[in-house]
């Protein structure tokens, strides 16, 4: 198979979270003479495959072969790759088996490294990534395979193919606030604590607000109220207590403390409860690391374009990698149609990420 056969062959298999459509065993087979490991869990499947080539570092692709539900009103059938005008539909071809075929024909077709090639797959991504992902890693750590450094195939580029690499994720912050008052009548306002009338003053200063400037790489981590709510929609009665929801999704200089400060600073005075859960934690790869520099290399040779190292956009599996001290860094095709119908990336860009990961095997010792 070449590079286009596969990516078509990794589309034409219906692959719905967490159903693997069997493309892991597929992927196992089609990479002879590499080690492969399942660490399958419950209805989730995970491959971890490897080949120690030599002594040296030990270069990871990361990546989910699942997908989400096609939807309606595609004018082709979603599991099946059509080609036309240059452009390949069907689900997943931009999130993301697009990049699962360049990474995985880029290291079947690796004849020498100094080191070991490894991939590291799971069919639960775009699920609740509970036993995915995170299930390889504790395997890998306690069996002491963890990577140097790990390329997650997500799709990354924005206006033309190599403009952006991922070099980092904003993490999440929920708040949940309750804004205590004193019900009354509306005739006797001073007999009672109102927390609509509270709050008024203390929103210009928070709804939309930066909690901090932000750097090179991330924007700054933002106070979005989401949601607000009280009264028993009638007119004659003032609330005894207020609802507040809001979101931060926070860069590396904003923690938790920072929003419990920024909220007990503004409610100063005021009678509230806050609770706050953290959905995922901010991360960041230096931009001065091998995998920066060597991604950055190889785009550039074979596409001409300067890489732009972002940090925008919602979540990834590299969340759990980068914890655990491994230097983790995304690149893949244009992202405009994920998730939506009509999904659809073009051959070229699966062709040229395929050199990208073909060129970054080949550069990486040099
Ligand atoms: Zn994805």
């Amino acid at each position: 198979m070449d590079i286009i056969e596969l990516f078509k062959h990794l589309v034409n298999t219906k692959s719905e979270t967490p159903d693997d459509g069997g493309l892991l065993d597929f992927i196992e087979e089609y990479l002879v003479g590499f080690e492969a490991v399942r660490i399958d869990v419950e209805d989730v499947t995970n491959l971890f495959i490897y080949k120690k080539f030599s002594e040296g570092e030990h270069l990871c692709f990361a990546g989910h072969v699942d997908v989400v539900p096609a939807g309606s009103g595609w004018d082709t059938n979603p599991y099946e790759a059509v080609e036309k005008d240059g452009f390949i539909y069907g689900r997943g071809t931009q999130d993301m088996k697009s990049g699962v075929a360049a990474f995985t024909q880029a290291i079947k077709e690796t004849k020498e490294f100094k080191g070991t090639l490894s991939l590291m797959l799971t069919s639960d991504e775009e699920g609740d990534a509970i036993n995915g992902t995170v299930k390889i890693l504790e395997f890998l750590e306690n069996n002491d395979l963890l990577p140097d450094a790990v390329v997650v195939a997500e799709p990354t580029c924005e206006e033309k193919f190599g403009d952006a690499i991922k070099v980092g994720r904003r993490g999440s912050i929920n708040g949940y606030l309750t804004l205590k008052g004193k019900q009354g009548h509306a005739a006797y306002p001073e007999k009672a604590i109102n927390p609509i009338h509270n709050i008024s003053r203390v929103l210009e200063n928070i709804a939309g607000i930066d909690l901090d400037n932000g750097d090179d790489t991330f924007a700054p981590s933002k106070f979005v109220v989401t949601d607000i709510r009280s009264g028993m929609e009638v007119t004659n009665v003032t609330p005894n207590e207020l609802k507040m929801m809001f979101n931060v999704r926070n860069n590396t200089k904003t923690t938790q403390k920072e929003v419990t400060e920024f909220v007990a600073k503004h409610f100063a005075g005021l009678d509230y409860e806050l609770r706050l859960t953290q959905g995922s934690y901010p991360f960041k790869t230096d931009t001065d690391t091998k995998i920066v520099k060597k991604i950055d290399k190889a785009i550039e040779n074979i596409t001409g374009v300067k890489t732009k190292h972002s940090t925008a956009g919602g979540t990834s599996d590299a969340r759990f990698i980068a914890p655990l001290g491994v230097t983790v860094i995304e690149f893949g095709v244009r992202n405009y149609s994920i998730h939506s119908i009509n999904e659809r990336t073009s051959r070229k860009e699966v062709e040229d990420l395929h050199k990208v990961f073909k060129n970054l095997i080949e550069i990486w010792e040099s």
